[in-house]
């Protein structure tokens, strides 16, 4: 068969379509997609951060026409610009068939924070990836919804550790040329601005608009000349500066985000509040009632039908609190829209109306305007009916109008690369039409689908993977992490050894270092000769968490000087990216939270598919996935009331199910090698784990539970 070359018209459109793609998050969920980006130029692909923007722009118009020569990658292109455009269009969504009166108004997910992709760094952890998760399955489900968040320039801190091994911090400036984002502009073609009053300031934004599949992603950006510097900088870091920064972006995010729907022509159904940080959106909804002519409370209740909030945590310090001083500074505009007097505004935000002492609390805020509240797993909706039980002194604890949903993952997003392999060598093409369907992981329990060897060979393959890239990683760190010691870092970390990983924020509840309490026990372990076990370890500390820090520290010291050397690695600036290699190829995902201060968890849920096995306290999801069989338990499902006696209980059995279940499961082998009775665990924790535990059921919940409910 001969080939005619493309024509010049073809060639344009398929290079028209292909930054269209670029300009989709949607790639960051489909291989294939990913995979022209990386072909078009493997290296910048890699040094600029898998960001396909940007790799476009690498790549010259005239090399582009070129390549595209090649009949069989623009068939590929091709290929992957229809599904996009099928994706695109599809009409026959979940959305569409059960939630289409939300057709012309859709929700309005408010959150200070969205995680969506290495190359768009503006999350600070899983609240951020939760709600990108979140975005991405709204799209995939074909619900009418719109993200509202800050465009955050210098994006959250990056990681460095310094020669005493303590974590600082340091930013980088993003470039919205080189990123998935495009200005929002007004009908004459000039950038959109609306305006917010901050104190006495008039503060004026501009808007990006970030594609996430059929979603928009509003970004506000107050990095306008006009701006007084104060304002100008306001949205520079996530969650940067002190209460004081914190307030003000926080009335952007929710006051400026209302505005902002209003001048899209935006007419949300629900406006839903991603923890308190968004809260003060009620105050402007209530706003703009009033000047239609509401009384206060008519327009309070029509508000709190509007809304509704979900709270992310028990952790105190996780609520925002601000002092009156602080409210009468940068918010008093609320108490004159409202009509109300410094002290009957402040009382919206607290729990004993009148209490001069108490603060006003974002969290409270948000309870009191919206029509339904839930927390992120059953023990967590638990706990925070009892937390605000104080808001609702007429109720017993049980019928504090809190309820809960359990938090999930978008399974296609976080899947690597040799897992979507291996089913699409078993499944063919198309072989990720039913992802989301319980059948489609069950089938993983079918030793006719899939034997035991080919399980523990996608294991072994993950595991390389993940070790390779720590090596890699390492050799970069080395120019300060492990300058004195001369280590050959192939030689760090064994491929073949039980590979525990341990990756979140090292904010202290989580408690980091607990597995090296008993540190003569843990190194008899790392170092046994037949049965090794070694540890990778990263995180970020806030800023100002020296308590998170000299856990860091104490961390990295075990790692280079002590016996523990060679067994336990620190991976420096966790993000997305090192999280999708170490869910992927550790053996194990140890998670030992303070018991019930994990108000969910998310990165075990993202363990599951790659056939990575949970060890974790009975908190959060764990405590309702967990059934015997599909994972470990650290302890109960109790805790005691005193700390210290939780750490000592918590260690001990820590050890014992490391000990006496863990290790020896793993090490477990019939004559060929490979572990039966471990395999059996990973087939039962793909099937009962992996669609449960997915932001494709947590957004229906959402959907049929609490947007469609309002209606
Ligand atoms: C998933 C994820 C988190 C959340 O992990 P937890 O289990 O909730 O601590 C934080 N940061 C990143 C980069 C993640 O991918």
């Amino acid at each position: 068969m001969t080939l005619t070359p493309l024509s010049s018209s073809e060639l344009t459109e398929l290079i028209h379509g292909l930054n269209r793609l670029a300009h989709n998050l949607w790639w960051t969920w489909n291989q294939e997609a990913q995979e022209i980006f990386q072909k078009l130029s493997p290296r910048a692909w890699q040094n600029l951060y898998h960001n396909a923007v940007a790799v476009l722009h690498e790549v010259s118009d005239m090399e582009l026409r070129t390549r595209l020569q090649d009949p069989g990658f623009a068939q590929e292109v091709r290929s992957v610009l229809d599904q996009f455009e099928a994706y695109l269009q599809a009409p026959d969504t979940w959305a569409a068939e059960q939630a289409s009166q939300l057709q012309e108004k859709p929700i309005a997910y408010f959150s200070a924070e969205f995680g969506l992709s290495e190359t768009l760094p503006i999350a600070a952890g899983g609240l951020g990836v939760l709600a990108g998760d979140h975005a991405k399955s709204a799209s995939d489900l074909g619900l009418p919804f719109v993200g509202i968040s800050l465009f955050y320039r210098q994006g959250y801190f990056m990681q460095a550790i310094n020669d005493e091994n303590w974590q600082t911090e340091y930013y980088s400036m993003l470039n919205p040329k080189n990123l998935p984002m495009e200005p929002v502009l007004d009908a004459k073609g000039e950038p959109l601005t609306c305006m917010v009053q901050i104190a006495t300031s008039q503060v004026r934004f501009k808007v990006w608009r970030v594609n996430v599949g059929r979603i928009p992603l509003y970004l506000m950006d107050t990095n306008l000349p006009e701006n007084e510097e104060l304002y100008r900088d306001l949205t520079m870091r996530v969650y940067g500066g002190d209460s004081s920064t914190r307030i003000m972006q926080e009335i952007l995010l929710g006051v400026g985000g209302v505005r902002l729907l209003r001048a899209l022509g935006i007419q949300p159904s629900t406006f839903h509040m991603n923890e308190g940080h968004a809260a003060f959106l009620t105050l402007e909804l209530m706003r703009e009632k009033l000047a239609a002519g509401a009384t206060l409370e008519e327009a309070t209740t029509r508000t709190r039908q509007e809304c509704i909030f979900t709270t992310h945590t028990p952790v105190e310090a996780g609520h925002d609190r601000f002092t009156s001083d602080l409210i009468q500074y940068a918010a008093h505009k609320f108490s004159s829209d409202l009509g109300l007097t410094h002290d009957a505004f402040m009382d919206l935000g607290r729990v004993q109306a009148g209490d001069a002492q108490e603060p006003f609390c974002m969290t409270v805020l948000a309870l009191k305007h919206s029509r339904a509240a839930n927390g992120v797993s059953e023990l967590h909706g638990q706990i925070s009916r009892q937390m605000w039980q104080g808001l609702y002194p007429d109720r017993p604890v049980d019928e504090v109008p809190i309820g809960h949903i359990t938090n999930g993952i978008h399974v296609a997003g976080w899947m690597k690369g040799p897992l979507r392999r291996f089913f699409r060598s078993k499944l063919g093409e198309g072989w990720d039409r039913d992802l989301n369907s319980p059948l489609f992981w069950q089938r993983l329990e079918d030793t006719d689908f899939v034997s035991d060897e080919e399980l523990w060979a996608l294991r072994a393959n993950l595991r390389r993977e993940l070790i390779e890239f720590a090596r890699r990683r390492l050799l970069i760190q080395s120019q300060h992490l492990y300058r004195e010691n001369f280590i050959t870092y192939d030689n760090l970390l064994n491929p073949d050894a039980l590979t525990i990983g341990f990756a979140r924020r090292f904010a202290t509840y989580k408690r980091a270092p607990l597995v090296f309490q008993q540190f003569e026990r843990v190194v008899r372990l790392a170092k046994d000769q037949q049965r090794p076990v070694q540890f990778i370890f990263a995180g970020k500390a806030h800023p100002r968490d020296d308590e998170g820090k000299r856990f860091i520290q104490h961390i990295i010291h075990l790692s280079k000087h002590t016996e523990l050397h060679g067994h336990l690695v620190f991976l420096e600036n966790y993000d997305i990216h090192i999280a999708r290699q170490m869910v992927s190829g550790c053996d194990v995902w140890l998670n030992n939270p303070r018991r019930p201060l994990e108000a969910s968890g998310t990165s075990g849920q993202k363990t599951s598919a790659h056939g990575c096995l949970n060890m974790s306290i009975m908190d959060g999801w764990w405590r309702e996935a967990y059934d015997g069989t599909n994972g470990f338990a650290i302890g109960g499902d109790h805790h005691p009331d005193r700390i210290e006696e939780q750490d000592r209980i918590d260690s001990e059995n820590l050890y014992k199910v490391l000990e006496e279940e863990v290790i020896n499961t793993f090490y477990n082998r019939d004559a060929s090698g490979v572990p039966r009775q471990w395999i059996g665990k990973i087939r039962r924790a793909m099937s009962t784990i992996t669609p449960e535990y997915s932001t494709w059921r947590m957004v229906q919940d959402y959907a049929t539970q609490y947007y469609l409910t309002g209606q």
